[in-house]
This record gives structure tokens, sequence and C-alpha cells, in this order.
């Protein structure tokens, strides 16, 4: 998606080899016409998945997961990764190691919004070693629901989240491709290596 990889080139930031800042549009700030063609562009690529619910983890990845439930006229639901006073124990929760925190930490979702009968899209900001999506994955296995993809904001290649997802047979929509975020720039997947 060009518009984003131009945001990306102009206002993201590369922290290290492993890690882009981008506060200024997705992470922190959040531009809201991005966010809309964001969510055009994942409704465009899952149309014909009969998405019912739209699933994602908070808080990163409600805002595209938001634009695209509009595009799709699906349900959103969030994972929360703190469990709040509100939410009873019927819940289906799942272990997720933190690429960015490099911690552990339990996601729930209330059983409540999760049904046999859906067909969930999970959306999420950044995929990496895939380890958000896989617990996204186990919440749904948990409900029974089936799965319609995963859709990514932007993808780090060069870590091996999206081969482990492919194993799994999922469908995999990236709307950013990064290759390298070596000597302090980004560097993104061309087709020619695809
Ligand atoms: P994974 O679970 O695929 O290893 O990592 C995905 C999660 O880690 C995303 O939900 C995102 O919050 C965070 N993340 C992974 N890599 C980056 C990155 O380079 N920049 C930012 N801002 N977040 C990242």
């Amino acid at each position: 998606m060009k518009t984003l990889k131009d945001e990306i080139l102009q206002r993201g930031a590369v922290l290290s080899d492993g890690v882009l800042k981008v506060d200024s549009f997705l992470n922190h700030a959040i531009d809201p016409n991005l966010m809309t063609k964001i969510g055009e562009t994942f409704a465009e690529r899952f149309q014909e998945e009969g998405v019912t619910k739209i699933l994602t983890i908070e808080s990163s990845g409600i805002a595209p997961a938001l634009t695209t439930s509009l595009q799709l006229q699906s349900e959103l639901v969030f994972a929360r990764k703190r469990k709040s006073l509100t939410m009873r124990d019927d819940l289906y929760s799942a272990e997720v190691y933190s690429f960015t925190k490099q911690q552990a930490s339990e996601i729930s979702v209330s059983k409540e919004f999760l049904q046999p009968t859906d067909r969930v899209l999970i959306i999420d900001d950044f995929l990496a070693n895939g380890q958000a999506a896989l617990g996204l994955i186990d919440i749904i296995k948990q409900s029974g629901a089936s799965i319609a993809g995963i859709g990514i904001v932007i993808e780090k290649t060069f870590q091996p989240g999206r081969e482990i997802l492919e194993q799994e047979g999922y469908k995999i929509e990236s709307l950013a491709r990064i290759a390298s975020l070596s000597d302090g720039k980004v560097t993104f997947y061309t087709e020619k290596e695809q």
C-alpha cells in the first residue's frame, strides 16, 4: 500500500535493526485518514472471506481494526491485556510473548463476544515473530469459531511470523512489508524477492 509505505519512510524512525517506531501515525498518535485507507484496503482483500467479526489486541490494533470493520460491516472485539474489573470469569485466555516488551502476558476475550458461528478476521499493527497472532488464533480456536485470515499493517519479513502462520495454512495480507531495518534505514520487500 503506497500511502502507508510513504508514511513509514517520512515519519517512521528505525530504533534498532529489529524495531521500527511509528508513534506519529499508528502506535501513539493516530492518522485517521491513513486508518480509513488501511480499512478500505483490508476490506478489499478479505471481502470474499465471509467475515462476521474482527479480532485484534489492544491498543494499537484497534484503529485499523475499527476502520476495517466499518468497511466490512462486521462486529469488532479486541483482546484485553489486563483483565478489567467488569470482566467476569467466563473468558478465553492465551499466553503471548511480547516482542517489544520482551515478556509474556495473558490476553483475554469474554466468551460472550466470540461464537462458534463466527468467521473471524485477525487484524494487528505489526507482524514480527507471530506470537500475538498465535495467541489470537488460540482464543478463536477455543471459541469454536473459524478463521478468515490475518491482516497486518506492517510486516517485518526478516522475522519468522509469516512463515509460522503460513505453515498453519492461514491467509495473510500485509499492507507494508519491510525486508530490513539495517543501517538505520527502512528497506521494503520487493516483488523480485518473492
Ligand atoms: P509478534 O507477536 O509478531 O512477535 O509481534 C507483534 C507485536 O509486537 C505487535 O502487536 C506490536 O505491538 C509489536 N511489535 C513487533 N515489532 C514491532 C516494531 O518493530 N515496532 C513496533 N512499534 N511494534 C512492534
